[in-house]
């Protein structure tokens, strides 16, 4: 119970008539939080909360690494930047001894100050002292984690430079050639066999590196702290995050295992312009994050760079490359898809140094200024072309079909027609790539006249489709011809089910192996639907594990 002499305490409020403190005395929550527990949350909506005992730590996440700017101790107030400029929490604010805190909702504030005009004058002119911090914080040059030294067409190098951009590791990435090298290059010289070299903030050199390793010297998790889970999920994309948020915030021990970086396909994206609560649209790589911040908050553990290899459906025990098991009690199998390769001509030999499946953000600098091609007609390939024509000299989708309305999104279809420098090449096809240590041209055959052109390519990246890649799941989990895992009604009609009762929707032919997202034979491939399935695999897993104490 809030008395109103603890609110009369506390100067901001000191004008305030004592019938409308009374008022808030009534009716504003009383929280009372443990060490570690949150009073808000950064991106939050507007309240204004009041210290009455105890320390209260700010923290707020500076290119993915959580930094603490600020304490609030008793007597003093936060939320003042929310309430004054009408914007979400800037930070997070979370206790860090045993606290008590009064929150008021944004319009019990207003109420107030409409009776106290000073007390909002004095909050405004604390809102704009602090919000001149943050900006003191923005201005700060963004600390990098690590400096990669390598050659851009060293297929290695690219690796890193993927790993460190999909794990949110913020860094600087200098060419042996580089004319300030010296200067720049924080760690010892290195040979030129040696190279990538990845220094790292801790002080330590990695010499060709590996993502493991790497992801190891930056303190990412590559291996499971525990050996028995509520919840093992495999893979870390849209559907393997929404289980993990769902999973760990129900109370069930939650692993994630993912064999490269959090994210899945949607990382890969620039735009993603259909998922629900984001009207302009939001790239997969921001969303990736910010699922990946609440999974961590929640509780689950994500280890990366390990992929899973086996899976014994007798002990429910997951086998990790590097033979490391986990003992599950229900497994959730999210592994996504992976892009279907092309059989081209040279394009083996040439597979990283110049032409790619996919794309990430990381390669954006290497298409500065080149002309580009991209082979394939879907919405990842329309989105890449828009992500890569504000780099590119030129981007030219190579398309087999005779539109691209067929397969591309109405909305992708009219930006990618609206941009000057895409071009669109039309019953065309891929005939051959050509170049010594690094692609130098392509062979294009126009399918109407059979004619083969040669064309310059500075860079040539294949979207023509994914596939599930289940070759390591076990005989047990029944699979479609194409490899997808079959779940509930479908594990039935294909004679696979042996319990006596009826699988749960997205439970496999192994009771308690449950199926979700991309993976899943089902003729959706959406975000939303991904999300939505790893949210319900909980949902049904939290029904098995209460049958199957
Ligand atoms: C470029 C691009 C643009 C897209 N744009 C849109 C869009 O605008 N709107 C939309 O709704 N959808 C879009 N999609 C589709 C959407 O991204 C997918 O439907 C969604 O990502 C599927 O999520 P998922 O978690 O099922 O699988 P994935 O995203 O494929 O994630 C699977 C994860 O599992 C990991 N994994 C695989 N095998 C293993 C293993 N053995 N062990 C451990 N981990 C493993 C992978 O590394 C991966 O991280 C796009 C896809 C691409 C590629």
């Amino acid at each position: 119970m809030i008395e109103v002499s603890e609110l009369g305490a506390i100067p901001l409020l000191a004008q305030v008539p004592i019938e409308h403190l009374a008022q808030v005395a009534a009716s504003a929550a009383d929280l009372r939080l443990a060490p570690g527990e949150y009073a808000v949350h950064e991106g939050d909506e507007r309240a204004l909360f009041v210290v009455l005992s105890g320390k209260i730590e700010v923290t707020k996440s500076i290119d993915g690494i959580e930094r603490t700017i600020g304490w609030r101790v008793p007597g003093q107030v936060f939320g003042e930047i929310p309430i004054v400029f009408g914007i979400p929490f800037q930070g997070t604010f979370r206790a860090h001894e045993p606290s008590r805190v009064v929150r008021m909702e944004a319009a019990q504030f207003h109420t107030l100050a409409a009776a106290s005009p000073g007390t909002l004058t004095q909050l405004a002119a604390l809102a704009r002292e602090r919000i001149g911090g943050l900006q003191g914080i923005a201005a700060t040059p963004a600390r990098t984690r690590a400096t990669l030294l390598g050659h851009g067409s060293d297929p290695a190098c690219r690796e890193l430079r993927a790993f460190l951009t999909r794990n949110h590791i913020k860094f600087d990435w200098l060419t042996p050639d580089a004319p300030d090298l010296a200067a720049r290059w924080p760690g010892p010289a290195v040979r030129p066999e040696d190279y990538p070299a990845l220094h790292c903030d801790d002080g330590s050199t990695v010499y060709r590196g590996r993502p493991r390793e790497v992801a190891q010297r930056l303190g990412l998790q590559t291996s499971a702290r525990g050996t028995e889970y509520d919840t093992v999920i495999l893979g870390g994309g849209p559907a393997g995050l929404a289980a993990a948020v769902y999973g760990a915030s129900e109370g069930l021990s939650t692993l994630v295992i993912e064999r490269e970086a959090p994210g899945g396909q949607a990382e890969t994206s620039s735009r993603i312009e259909n998922y629900l609560g984001f009207p302009t649209g939001v790239s997969g790589s921001e969303l990736a994050r910010r699922a990946l911040q609440q999974a961590n908050r929640l509780g689950a553990e994500i280890i990366v760079t390990r992929p899973a290899v086996g899976i014994d459906v007798t002990t429910r025990a997951v086998r990790l490359e590097g033979d490391v098991s986990v003992h599950a009690r229900t497994i959730v199998i999210a592994t996504g898809v992976t892009w279907r390769r092309l059989a081209t001509e040279g394009l083996d030999r040439l597979l990283g140094k110049g032409v790619y499946y996919g794309a990430s953000r990381s390669e954006a600098s290497m298409t500065q200024g080149r002309d580009i091609h991209l082979i394939g007609a879907g919405n990842s390939a329309g989105q890449a072309a828009m992500f890569f024509a504000n780099h590119a000299r030129t981007v030219t989708l190579v398309v087999r079909g005779h539109s691209l309305e067929k397969s591309m999104s109405h909305y992708l279809v009219g930006q990618v027609r609206g941009k000057s420098n895409i071009r669109v090449a039309l019953d065309a096809e891929l005939r051959a790539v050509h170049g010594g240590d690094q692609l130098e041209s392509i062979d294009v055959l126009d399918r109407t006249t059979g004619s083969v052109q040669r064309q310059d390519s500075g860079a040539v990246f294949v979207f023509i489709g994914a596939d599930a890649e289940t070759s390591w799941l076990p005989e047990e989990i029944a699979r479609d011809p194409r490899g997808y895992v079959l779940t509930g009604e479908a594990v039935v009609k294909a004679g696979r089910w042996r319990e006596s009762r009826d699988p749960y929707l997205l439970e496999t032919s192994v009771s308690g192996i449950f199926g979700c997202g991309d993976v899943r034979s089902s003729p959706v491939k959406r975000v939303a639907a991904a999300v939505g399935e790893g949210s319900m695999a909980i949902a049904f897993i939290r029904q098995f594990l209460a049958g199957n104490p």
